[in-house]
């Protein structure tokens, strides 16, 4: 059975050149970078070679970037730092972000009883500005976090024109930007950000290992407490190999971004035009010309055809998702898709399908088929 992975928001497998890049660390560079003897700055080349090359490719400074273990610790060190050090005192979110920068702000704003508020989401998906503009007006010391491209539906925040409202009501603005890095250019000299991050197994690197963007100056304090690596603002030895299988990845990502990118659209409007055919009462949540590489549907099915979807998929080898990946198992509905969508399409099957350049037209038609024998 011809296997179908169609869950790259979830993760994405790993690219042969970044596992070999990684075995040849692992088997010829262990030394420690903390360590002056030449193993450890044989490390440490590799270390600091890899930061350059990240900062390259995001047109930056390497002093800007600060490894981290993932996505989500990269998010809770800024949000947290920027509330305790920076002694921001209210946070502007919105309900579907990340449950990485959605508990964490909540946590928040128990500790510390920061002032939390919701930035409006239009019906599709999309963050109303003028609704942003609105929050602003208020004087306080703000930070805004809103993510780049929604995990979920695949929704578009124009960095640029929200990092000018920011600036121009003095806040500071927080992207997670883990489902858009690798997959779109993103030039931070002219992106007014001050913090994003990155999750190196969303680009075809493997878990365990991300980064930071943090702008110079800012201020941030660590979030545990140890060694003085990544300039003291993030304790623990570094993932060498994993640092480095990060940078590769990046590096390979933006070179071929063009011809990725292109297949991948072509996918995605290949799949659009076969749903239109084969399911004629399906809908697309979010905004229809949303991030090229996430699809998510609500599909015409009857209830009781609604719970099985996913297994009856898994069944025949395809992988998708309902809602995002750690909802998936259970039965508890997306809360993305819980802002936009009436109670009863809430009860009907939605599925996220995302891509990746490893995927065939052959794949959209096994999906198809499945889904077919479904209904
Ligand atoms: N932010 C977004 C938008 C994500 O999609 C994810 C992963 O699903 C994360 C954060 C968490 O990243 P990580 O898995 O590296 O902790």
């Amino acid at each position: 059975m011809k296997k179908v992975y169609l869950d790259n928001a979830s993760t994405t497998a790993i690219r042969a050149e970044v596992i070999q890049e990684i075995t040849k660390v692992m088997a010829e560079d262990y030394g420690n970078p903390s360590s002056t003897h030449s193993f450890g700055r044989n490390a440490k080349s590799i270390l600091e070679l890899s930061r350059k090359s990240i900062a390259k490719q995001l047109n930056t400074s390497a002093q800007e970037i600060i490894f981290s273990s993932c996505g989500t610790e990269a998010n809770n060190w800024i949000l947290r730092s920027a509330v305790k050090d920076l002694k921001v005192q209210r946070i502007i979110t919105s309900k579907i972000e990340h449950h990485a920068v959605l508990y964490t702000v909540l946590a928040l704003q128990k500790e510390y009883g920061i002032q939390v508020d919701f930035v409006a989401i239009r019906p599709n998906g999309e963050i109303d500005i003028t609704n942003l503009s609105e929050l602003l007006s208020q004087e306080k010391k703000t930070l805004v976090s809103l993510m780049h491209v929604n995990n979920e539906i695949g929704t578009l925040l124009d960095l640029d024109r929200i990092g000018l409202i920011c600036k121009q009501y003095n806040a500071l603005f927080h992207s997670d930007t883990v489902q858009s890095i690798g997959k779109t250019t993103i030039d931070l000299q002219t992106v007014p950000v001050d913090f994003i991050v990155a999750s190196a197994h969303k680009f075809h690197a493997p878990k365990g290992v991300g980064f930071a963007f943090v702008r110079k100056n800012s201020g941030l304090q660590p979030l545990f407490y140890g060694g003085e690596q990544e300039k003291g603002l993030r304790a623990g030895t570094e993932a060498v190999h994993q640092i480095a299988g990060m940078a590769k990845a990046l590096e390979l990502c933006y070179t071929n971004l063009e011809t990725e990118r292109n297949h991948i659209s072509d996918l995605k409007s290949y799949l659009i035009e076969r749903l239109e055919i084969e399911f004629p009462g399906f809908s697309i949540n979010g905004n229809p010309n949303g991030f090229y590489n996430i699809l998510n549907v609500l599909l015409p099915f009857s209830d009781d055809k609604t719970a099985m979807i996913l297994f009856h998929l898994d069944m025949k080898g395809i992988a998708v998702s309902r809602g995002s990946a750690c909802q998936s198992g259970s039965i508890k509905a997306s809360h993305v898709l819980a802002e936009m969508l009436s109670d009863e399409d809430l009860k009907k099957p939605s599925l996220r399908i995302s891509f990746s350049h490893y995927n065939t037209k052959e794949d959209i038609d096994l999906l198809i088929d499945g889904l077919k024998s479904i209904k």
